[in-house]
């Protein structure tokens, strides 16, 4: 037994990141259901560093130091059963097996509980940052029992990125499936964020007029100031991009319906579960599903809107700066509701999670890495129970100050019939936070009168009916 970390699992992922064990000088055991891509790996990247190609699962475990660590990186959901089915008898207690797959947390809690019975840990890891991630550096969200962290982490906290103070973008999560679910919200995080972006895109071209490469020098723009982020920067390289069959954009020859693989919408599920309030994550979502309805849209082209009324030259350039703080603003509560849903995970499976460490470790590697992120874990620095973003005195002061101008983008969306629903539901969201009263007092009135499911009084305690089929007077419950 000569490899300190194995690798099961060689397609893009599981590759890269054998690679960037090795690369850091680690000798690692690789495998591959079909071996042909275990060969071709050692083949083509062996000269990189040491690697030990095992075609079978008993060579591939004997060829493991112990405790052994293995990765799996195989294709979410059965396989993953499958490939535990298949090493899990041939492991000695003290073993960790590490999921890498974007596994449901749900399903790594089932996972965990069984493979700890017979001593193994099992390590449900959240991995992002895509292909080119995995190779230089993903973030990386690990969770399990602390004392698999403590065999492990080293070699993680060496192969992930580096945020810009030299810090590693990964951590020990917590217990079980908080690894998977932390993982889950950053996607959830990621498809806001990319809908709050394709929104402000829209409205700069359909409302001010810009042109896809105007928009990506102003994309750019942003992408120095307060936005500074991955998304932000491969949005203007996207923009800006033509296409080379017919010389037009490449924006404009792309087919308008956006695709999903379902950590976006877990996370909005798991939030209905928890009643956390995600309605920028649920827009987001429901945006995507919204473009992918292609007959219903055809069938929908001729309904009435109103008038376009394209702005001036001057006009736009201020309509940009209002976009930019909706934007920002928007974003703002994004995160705001993400670092929420976390927060109630981690109360319902007692998962302890620093929020704060949370927002440290995907400042680099990950998809939705930011500048922005720095100022979150600020604001938990500075106080670790923060019952929500927009409880910090910072977060609060920008959106305060962006608000203006984030209402004003929503009324030229309105108005030109730009659909901009993460925009609209962050607002609401800020809005009915900020609220004296809500409206719920009616609801909870209408629950009462039709269903007898009784009211509390702002005034007294208890709970109270109306008798509303008789002479409505009010009985105690
Ligand atoms: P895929 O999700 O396409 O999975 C392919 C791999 O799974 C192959 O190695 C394949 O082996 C193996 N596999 C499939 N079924 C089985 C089975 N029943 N038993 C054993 N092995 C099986 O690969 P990716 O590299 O794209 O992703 C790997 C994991 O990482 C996934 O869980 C994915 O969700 C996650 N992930 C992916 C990211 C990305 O950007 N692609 C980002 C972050 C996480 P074979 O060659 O024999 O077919």
């Amino acid at each position: 037994a000569s490899a300190q970390i194995g690798v099961t699992g060689l397609a893009v992922m599981g590759r890269n990141l054998a690679r960037n064990f090795a690369r850091n000088g680690y000798t690692v055991a690789v495998h591959n259901r079909t071996a042909a891509k275990t060969r071709a790996l050692v083949e083509e990247f062996g000269h990189e560093g040491e690697f030990v190609g095992a075609e079978t699962a008993e060579d591939f475990v004997a060829a493991l130091e112990r405790p052994r660590r293995l990765v799996v990186m195989v294709k979410a959901g059965e396989p993953t059963d499958a490939v535990i089915k298949e090493f899990a008898p041939l492991l000695e207690p003290g073993d960790m097996i590490v999921d890498g797959g974007n596994a449901h947390f749900a399903d790594t809690r089932r996972r965990e509980r069984e493979l700890r019975e017979q001593g193994i840990h099992f390590v449900g890891t959240g991995v992002s940052g895509g292909e080119e991630g995995a190779l230089n550096g993903p973030s990386i969200m690990p969770g399990g029992s602390k004392e698999s962290y403590e065999a492990l982490g080293p070699m993680l906290e060496k192969i992930s990125a580096k945020a810009a103070d030299g810090s590693p973008c990964t951590a020990h999560i917590g217990p079980d499936g908080a690894g998977h679910f932390v993982k889950m919200v950053h996607n959830g995080i990621e498809y806001a964020d990319m809908q709050l972006i394709a929104e402000a895109y829209q409205l700069l071209r359909d409302v001010a007029g810009y042109s896809p490469a105007e928009i990506a020098d102003i994309f750019r723009t942003w992408n120095t100031g307060r936005l500074d982020s991955y998304l932000i920067e491969i949005t203007a390289e996207v923009l800006a991009h033509v296409d080379a069959a017919t010389g037009e954009p490449f924006v404009d020859v792309v087919q308008d319906q956006a695709e999903q693989k379902g950590t976006g919408r877990w996370t909005v599920q798991i939030a209905l579960d928890l009643g956390v309030p995600v309605s920028g994550i649920a827009e987001a979502v429901f945006a995507r599903a919204v473009s992918g309805h292609k007959d219903l849209r055809d069938a929908s082209r001729g309904l009435a809107g109103p008038k376009a009324q394209p702005l001036g030259k001057e006009e736009a350039s201020a309509f940009a700066d209002q976009v930019e703080q909706a934007l920002y603003a928007s974003k703002i509560v994004s995160y705001t509701q993400g670092f929420h849903e976390i927060a109630a995970g981690s109360d319902a499976y007692d998962w302890n999670v620093d929020l704060g460490q949370v927002a440290s470790i995907w400042r680099g590697g990950c998809i939705i890495r930011a500048a922005f992120l720095d100022r979150i874990r600020a604001a938990y620095d500075a106080r670790a129970d923060l019952p929500s973003l927009l409880a910090d005195e910072g977060f609060a002061r920008e959106i305060g100050e962006a608000q203006d101008d984030w209402r004003a983008v929503l009324v030229a969306a309105t108005l030109q019939g730009v659909p901009a629903p993460g925009f609209a539901a962050a607002l609401a969201y800020y809005d009915a936070l900020r609220a004296d009263r809500l409206p719920a007092a009616l609801t909870q009135g209408q629950r009462d009168y039709f269903g007898a499911h009784t009211y509390r009084r702002t005034d007294r305690e208890g709970s109270f009916h109306t008798l509303w089929g008789g002479d409505r007077s009010e009985v105690g419950a």
